[in-house]
């Protein structure tokens, strides 16, 4: 019990901070249970793990609140929201390293599930980590008791019961995420691939803060007529805004009209974000890809064939391999593993993308015939791939009017207001032909799924963990996520480390393609929640937030051991 802690606690005050490896072990409380998983062994060692369980009867949360997996997900978030407002209205107890330090993996701007927090029918878990307080290397045993019998206590009666909380503001948590979650789910059905509410404010602070721009300058989105359509949200009721049809779709305009906003908006579209965000209701088919240059990443044996063939010392490219890819060999290999792992729609930026990848115009084809350039280039498939491969395209593209032949929706950007001027577009594209050939074959593009094997998933060294939001050590090596666009939180990319080892471990059998695995590993998180995936299951699994499966594919692409058959 509550007692014996402080009995413990009271007796290692004062000695070597390795005392605190006692305390491991369960303690009841009046209100909920408190688990030390695990300790620190030192001040500058990462924090403690523990677990705090409040029984659903003292918590209160109506079952409503939580019966479905958008409610669920809403209610976790917003709750370790509410416990992240509460500690940081604790008074500091720092002291040496991370010592004093009590901590919960809150979310920035979207809403995913993550390991923070459990809501169910029986009980309310949050996972903390506590830097357990000291001086110098001394145990801070009053420290310790404050931050065990005191603040705990609050933080449990401050955010975790029902009671103490706006229940207002949990429901405005809980049906908005219900109606981005009921949105995305209609978009097929309409034969749209996003849609951006009325109203939403995309423009971010900066270029390193994801919270929205504010201030008197700043436009609301406001859809032309002809792209305007409605939805019947289950909760907050009608909705209006620009649905962005399946096919190709081009954003145009010119420099600083507000295109790349409007794309950067729509990639994130794939999560649910907070209210108040601005983007709520800015929603894009759930399996889209940002698809990027990216020279300098590895690709294994990618058949990146179908853009690029003939390439000096006639290397293979229907298997092909680099250590160090081009600007327009990485984006092919970026396109075939989206398509590889499943995707209906990519997305591209011209200010991301290689050039030659993306045109080549009717003069460079005189001057450079087609026997001599390898790369069939973008424009020539993107219509293919949505022909024979249902995949949609959305492409910002202001710096080349060859695109105009292959879309069927044109949007212009000006002054941060989107017009459609898709007719427009079309009757220029008979006025004035491009006069250029259509390159490339009209095979459809199959892909033959990838197999990996046991060897490149090996850890050599010590172990698999996350440096920084874009980077995962993986043994000696590191993987490189930087330009992994759609994934926006450090504890996504933990978790990915963590998948990989679950993979590695469980279900790299040298028979199973990348996408079978990573089925096979979803279908455990969705039985046996997120934390099935930790080392830790059954403790505080450490601080994980999901990720979806085109991203762990990512970050095995870019693992530079990776193999496959
Ligand atoms: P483009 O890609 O067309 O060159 P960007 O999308 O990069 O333009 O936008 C240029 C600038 O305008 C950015 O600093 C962005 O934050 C800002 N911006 C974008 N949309 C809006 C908006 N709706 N209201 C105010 N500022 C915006
Ligand atoms: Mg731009």
């Amino acid at each position: 019990t509550k007692e014996d802690l402080k009995k413990k606690l009271d007796k290692i005050d004062g000695k070597g901070y390795k005392a605190y490896k006692d305390l491991e072990g369960e303690y009841e409380f009046e209100k909920f249970i408190l688990y030390i998983d695990h300790v620190q062994g030192d001040p500058f060692a990462p924090p403690s793990r523990i677990r705090v369980k409040v029984p659903q009867n003292i918590a209160d949360f109506e079952f409503s609140m939580y019966n479905n997996p958008s409610r669920q997900v809403a209610l976790e978030d917003f709750l370790t929201r509410s416990v992240f407002e509460v500690i940081k209205r604790l008074p500091s107890l720092k002291g040496t390293g991370h010592s004093g330090d009590i901590y919960i993996d809150k979310g920035g701007q979207q809403i995913i599930k993550r390991s923070a927090m459990v809501v169910n029918k029986d009980y309310v878990e949050a996972r903390l980590s506590i830097g357990l307080p000291a001086f110098g290397r001394r145990i801070n045993g009053s420290g310790a008791q404050r931050i065990f019998l005191e603040f705990l206590p609050q933080i449990v009666e401050k955010s975790l019961l029902k009671k103490s909380l706006n229940v207002q503001d949990i429901w405005l948590w809980v049906e908005t995420v219900e109606d981005q979650d009921y949105l995305r789910s209609q978009l097929k059905e309409r034969g749209l691939v996003a849609f951006v509410a009325d109203g939403a404010i995309l423009p971010r602070e900066s270029g390193i803060s994801d919270r929205p721009l504010k201030g008197g300058n700043v436009v609301p989105f406001e859809s032309p007529d002809s792209l305007r359509i409605k939805f019947q949200l289950p909760n907050r009721g009608e909705i209006t805004g620009m649905g962005i049809p399946e096919g190709v779709t081009l954003i145009v305009g010119g420099g600083y009209h507000g295109k790349s906003t409007l794309l950067q908006a729509i990639q994130k579209g794939v999560y649910n974000h907070i209210p108040g965000d601005g983007r709520e209701f800015v929603i894009t088919v759930a399996d889209a890809v940002k698809i990027r240059a990216e020279d300098g990443r590895r690709i294994e044996k990618v058949d990146i064939s179908p853009f690029i063939n003939n390439l000096p010392n006639n290397v293979d490219t229907t298997r092909f391999t680099t250590e160090n890819a081009s600007g327009s060999t990485s984006q092919a290999a970026n396109i075939i593993e989206a398509i590889e792992i499943g995707t209906s729609l990519l997305l591209l930026d011209e200010d991301t993308s290689a050039t030659n990848f993306m045109i080549r115009d009717a003069r460079m084809q005189k001057l450079i015939a087609k026997k001599e350039e390898p790369i069939t280039p973008f424009i020539d498939r993107v219509k293919q791939l949505y022909k024979d491969n249902g995949i949609s395209t959305i492409l910002v593209m202001g710096g080349s009017g060859d695109y105009f032949d292959v879309a069927n929706c044109v949007i212009k950007m000006h002054n941060y207001r989107p017009y459609d001027v898709t007719q427009e577009a079309k009757k220029i594209a008979k006025e004035f032909k491009t006069n250029r050939e259509v390159e490339g074959n009209n095979e459809p593009i199959v892909i033959k799924p990838r197999i990996p094997l046991k060897k490149g998933l090996e850890v050599k060294g010590k172990k698999i963990k996350s440096k920084d939001e874009d980077t995962i050590k993986f043994g000696y090596q590191e993987i490189e996520l930087d330009y992994v666009e759609q994934l926006v939180d450090k504890s996504q990319t933990n978790a990915i480390g963590e998948i990989i080892r679950y993979i590695a471990s469980k279900y790299v059998d040298e028979k199973s393609s990348i996408k079978e695995i990573l089925k096979k590993v979803y279908k455990d998180i969705y039985e046996k929640g997120l934390d099935v995936v930790s080392s830790f299951y059954g403790k505080h699994p450490g601080n994980l937030a999901l990720s979806r499966l085109q991203e762990v594919a990512a970050a095995l692409n870019r693992l530079r051991s990776f193999t496959v058959k």
